[in-house]
């Protein structure tokens, strides 16, 4: 039997080599030592309902046997090759791509992170209209680059603080809520604010960036009117629509891309996360006209690898042939019902529910978030000790995030909602 340091070990560890930014959730955390589906376990055997899936890294499942295998098989045959040379994996996942991506978006570039994926995106779209603007929505997050970082509205992850402020040309919109307004006159909001940019200098402008739903923005759904308005008010500048699909792509909305809710077709497609299930895998895809402007020899060192691609081609085979598109809408709808129950209930402390499929939020006190903040922390904790991991979010770190595997059952949920109930009343 391995012997575990447990969590004062790792915490002790932490303290000592790693940066000293290195976050984690939990006033007293466990050691996770296993994934079993939707299942997570302790070095101290307890079991834990995983109701955010790494923020939504993990839609098929922990160690899916039959992903897995997959991995392991591919793992054990061929490891690594760039796409320098010829391998199938690789081509097999971009054609599979091809076929679920919305419209004419055909053409797959891998890479490894989120960011990096967001990163090609925008370069790409430089390249595309030889333009250097771009725009993007306030309290929204694409990545950790010096690139990516400048997009991101939420400041807690900008972390340098003359970030987009200066150097890299990026305007940003309110994005479509803000609390005291209806869901409709805060994407007016935003839209006004978009046509006066495009009004003042639309033709500088490359691209806007955008998650179809905010995740770490704290689950913010738009009107279904606001992204096919966006897409259009762009065309008409010859702007291209960035959709970071990051956190919302591979069935987690109901869809296999967020933007399919509102059959908008964007022009660039950032992936990750969910596609590898766990194992680095990203990707940005576009049409063929706007890939051929990546006119460089360019070519990633792990990107596209065998054993990322054999995953990513498992995980798509696993989504679509146990429906979990389907599932997370059916089941979100559950989640979704019997959150806004508790929030009928506990209505001091709950603000609003909301969400698509599978990635739902619940936000705590929203007209005073530094409470919110604190009854987040410690439902989070309670919920953590009934063997519930739950998320959190929100640009007040006011907001519960439950964005669970896709493959969690009707009673997980009924379990966890009835935890969570007895957890609003014991904090
Ligand atoms: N975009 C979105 C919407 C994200 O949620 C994240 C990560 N939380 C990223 C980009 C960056 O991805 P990565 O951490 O893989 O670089």
């Amino acid at each position: 039997m391995q012997q575990y340091i447990g969590p004062e070990g790792i915490l002790s560890k932490r303290g000592q080599y790693f940066y000293p930014c290195t976050s984690y959730f939990y006033r007293n955390p466990p050691q996770l030592v296993k994934g079993e589906m939707q299942y997570l376990y302790g070095h101290d055997g307890k079991c834990y309902t995983d109701f955010f899936a790494g923020v939504s890294v993990v839609a098929s499942g922990h160690c899916n046997p039959e992903i897995a295998e997959r991995t392991a098989e591919q793992l054990k045959t061929l490891q690594h090759t760039c796409t320098i040379y010829l391998t199938q994996p690789n081509v097999d996942l971009a054609e599979r791509l091809a076929g679920v991506l919305p419209g004419k978006l055909s053409r797959t570039f891998f890479v490894n992170s989120g960011s990096e994926a967001n990163e090609g995106a925008l370069l790409l779209a430089r390249l595309h209209t030889k333009r250097r603007g771009f725009i993007a929505l306030e309290q929204g997050l694409h990545g950790r680059t010096y690139l990516t970082m400048s997009v991101t509205g939420l400041k807690m992850w900008r972390s340098d603080p003359q970030l987009a402020e200066s150097g890299e040309d990026v305007t940003f919109i309110p994005r479509p809520y803000e609390p005291g307004l209806s869901k409709d006159e805060a994407a007016r909001r935003s839209i006004g604010a978009l046509k006066k940019v495009l009004e003042e200098k639309g033709h500088e402008i490359a691209a806007m960036i955008a998650e179809p739903i905010q995740g770490n923005g704290g689950m913010i759904v738009p009107p279904d009117w606001y992204f096919p308005e966006v897409k259009s008010l762009l065309e008409q500048y010859g702007i291209l629509l960035i959709a970071d699909e990051i956190q919302t792509g591979f069935g987690r909305t109901g869809r296999m891309f967020a933007m399919d809710l509102w059959g908008v077709e964007p022009d660039i497609v950032t992936m990750a996360k969910a596609l590898g299930s766990g194992i680095p895998v990203a990707a940005f895809a576009s049409t063929d006209e706007i890939a051929a402007s990546f006119n460089k020899p360019s070519a990633s060192t792990f990107g596209g690898n065998p054993v990322s691609s054999a995953t990513a081609l498992a995980v798509l085979d696993y989504i679509e042939s146990h429906s979990l598109a389907e599932r997370a809408e059916r089941l979100g709808d559950l989640l979704k019902s019997g959150l806004q129950e508790l929030a009928g209930r506990y209505p001091d402390m709950i603000s609003e529910v909301r969400g698509a499929g599978l990635m739902i939020g619940v936000e705590l006190c929203a007209e005073d978030s530094e409470r919110g903040a604190v009854l987040v922390d410690d439902l989070l904790e309670e919920m953590k000790d009934r063997g519930f991991i739950i998320g959190k979010n929100g640009v007040g770190r006011n907001v519960l995030a439950f964005q669970p595997p896709l493959v969690i059952t009707e009673d997980d949920i009924r379990e966890m909602l009835s935890a969570l109930s007895a957890s609003l009343s014991s904090v």
